[in-house]
């Protein structure tokens, strides 16, 4: 059987289809007959293979090649791409020109042609092999893959040139476009470190560029223009495999953009820290600042403190809630360690209401406080309501200043205005106004009242008698007399002279005529010392009246219980009428 590879391959097929999955003996002794390579391959790894494959491969026995990779005989540009077809993922129509190495090192220029053998399995492929080292076809084929290679890397964005002993002999588009060259001439033919900066040049010389190679990787350099000029690249450098002298194959990236862009991170990152060191800066400032007024608002707290405890008043602040933020030294001393919120007068928390409600900003009562100790204290209070920068009221401020000998001279002032400054009785006009009140009260209310008029009998005589002073006192004791029997609600006033009036509210005629008669009796037993040793007496006349409806005026109520007074009189003296 002596056939083209292709014709050989379809029949196999064919072959195989008809007997199944395996190459048996049988079709083993078929396949002995080409002299071409033919075997089957399992993802990849010769499974069977003739002996014309066998020797083609430098192999003694065929078993000797069984389990071997394919791709370990064909040359390393081809191995990858090949291990994809044998392992039945790629498949090529035509037959792949390429290069082997036998086991003996020795290589052999092929036609392969790879086929995807899904009957047997998935990973199963037949592989053939024609020697065409003889034909001389590889340099046509070489041809045909180098203009490809040249298509792929004109294409290319990056700089890449072939290099052999030393010298440029190929460079793509885009290199001659980054190395600012106008025509390939430019380029052709120089040495290859000629296109790097000087201080590169050595390291693409002799020995180190076998290292820099060796390494595999990419190193960045610097390149040189046409024009003199500089831009940095990443450069590979990948030795390629020649009989002929050393080539290279080399791949730059320019990565002038990179490194612009890198730079521009740096200097914004840079500006960033700038930023941040200014920005820290201002905050130590800030806080420096804030400290600073802290020490003053401390300071000034202070010497508020100080100021408000040398004030003698006592002087406290009340939040919003009412409680005692602060208070001075005078508070504290006249209220105790406690709050003091308890000592203060009703009217200073009705007053806090209206200064927090923002009604008023100011005001000022009179009160008196009962301290936690005992003891009164008269105060006058000054409120004033704390307000915020924006005017809303955040608490209050109160002053007490401590009134109470003004009150005891204002209480005794009135006391003498109101009172007959002999017998201690209300004077005329204060036991009319008195009367006066209590009356309305009454007619308003139509409750009763009554109204005494009382003269001493005869009291001329007792002056006349036992001299002037002796019927002072003898006044004095009468007042006296009448203030212990009568109610506290009860008042006694002196007309003038001998002749008192006696208000009894909430009292009708009978009540006000036992209370007459009482009164004259206990009159007519008081004794009266005097001087000589001796003792007098003395009697009073009572007239008496109640409060009627078409009462208007005082006078009209006094007027009659005068004319029951006189009535009174004109019937003996010491007894009681009404009227
Ligand atoms: P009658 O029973 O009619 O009331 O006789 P009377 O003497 O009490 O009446 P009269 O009005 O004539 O006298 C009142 C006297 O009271 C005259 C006056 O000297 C005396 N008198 C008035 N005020 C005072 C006083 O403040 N002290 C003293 N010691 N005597 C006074
Ligand atoms: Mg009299
Ligand atoms: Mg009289």
């Amino acid at each position: 059987m002596d056939m083209e590879p292709g014709q050989n391959i379809i029949d196999l097929a064919t072959e195989r289809r008809r007997r199944g999955p395996r190459f048996d003996g049988e079709m083993m002794q078929i396949l002995e007959v080409s002299r071409d390579l033919i075997c089957l391959c399992r993802g990849g790894a010769i499974t069977a293979i003739n002996g014309a494959g066998a020797r083609m491969l430098g192999g003694k026995t065929t078993e000797e090649l069984i389990g071997r990779r394919m791709a370990e005989f064909l040359i390393p540009e081809y191995g990858p791409v090949l291990d994809l077809f044998l392992a039945g993922m790629a498949s090529e129509d035509r037959p792949v020109p390429t290069r082997i190495q036998r086991l003996d090192g020795l290589t052999r220029d092929v036609e392969l042609q790879v086929h995807r053998a899904r009957e047997i399995a998935a990973d199963a492929t037949v592989v053939t092999c024609r020697d065409i080292t003889k034909e001389g076809k590889l340099a046509g084929s070489a041809q045909d893959s180098d203009s490809r290679f040249h298509l792929l890397v004109d294409n290319s964005m990056n700089l890449v040139c072939h290099v052999v002993a030393g010298v440029i002999r190929y460079v793509n588009q885009a290199g001659l476009k980054m190395l600012g060259a106008a025509e390939p001439e430019a380029v052709l033919g120089r040495r290859l470190e000629e296109i790097f900066h000087p201080d590169y040049a050595d390291l693409l010389k002799g020995e180190m560029i076998e290292t820099a190679i060796a390494e595999d990787t990419s190193v960045p350099l610097r390149l040189h223009r046409q024009d003199g000029s500089n831009f940095d690249a990443i450069v590979k450098i990948a030795k390629l495999p020649s009989r002929t002298g050393q080539e290279l194959m080399v791949e730059a990236r320019d990565i002038t953009a990179h490194n612009r862009a890198v730079m521009a991170l740096r200097r914004a990152n840079e500006t960033l820290e700038m930023r941040v060191v200014s920005r820290t800066r201002e905050l130590a400032e800030q806080r420096a600042k804030a400290e600073e007024m802290r020490q003053i608002a401390d300071a000034a707290r202070r010497f508020t403190e100080r100021l408000t405890d040398t004030v003698p008043s006592p002087v406290w602040f009340r939040d919003a809630r009412g409680n005692i933020q602060s208070a001075n030294r005078a508070f504290r001393d006249l209220f105790g360690p406690g709050d003091g919120a308890a000592a203060l007068p009703d009217e200073d928390a009705i007053s806090d209401v209206e200064l927090m409600a923002g009604t008023i900003e100011r005001t000022s009562f009179e009160a008196a406080i009962m301290l936690p100790g005992g003891g009164r204290v008269d105060g006058l209070f000054l409120k004033t309501a704390f307000c915020d920068e924006e005017g809303r009221p955040v608490g209050t401020i109160g002053i007490m200043t401590d009134i109470s000998d003004r009150k005891v001279m204002e209480r005794e002032l009135r006391r003498l205005a109101t009172t007959d400054p002999l017998t201690g009785a209300h004077n005329r006009r204060n036991i009319l106004s008195l009367t006066s009140n209590e009356m309305e009260r009454c007619l308003r209310y139509g409750h009763e009242m009554s109204v005494l008029m009382l003269d001493v009998d005869v009291f001329k005589m007792i002056n006349d008698r036992h001299g002037h002073a002796t019927g002072d006192d003898a006044l004095k004791a009468l007042v006296a007399t009448c203030k212990d029997s009568l109610r506290d609600i009860d008042a006694i006033g002196r007309m003038g002279g001998e002749e008192f009036a006696i208000m009894l509210p909430e009292t009708g005629l009978s009540g006000a005529l036992e209370v007459a008669e009482r009164l004259r009796g206990n009159i007519e037993a008081l004794r009266l010392k005097l001087a000589d040793g001796g003792a007098i007496g003395i009697t009073a006349s009572i007239g008496l009246t109640t409060c009627r409806p078409e009462d208007v005026a005082v006078d009209i109520l006094l007027n009659r219980a005068d004319q029951a007074l006189y009535r009174a009189k004109e019937a003996g003296r010491n007894r009681v009428e009404a009227g």
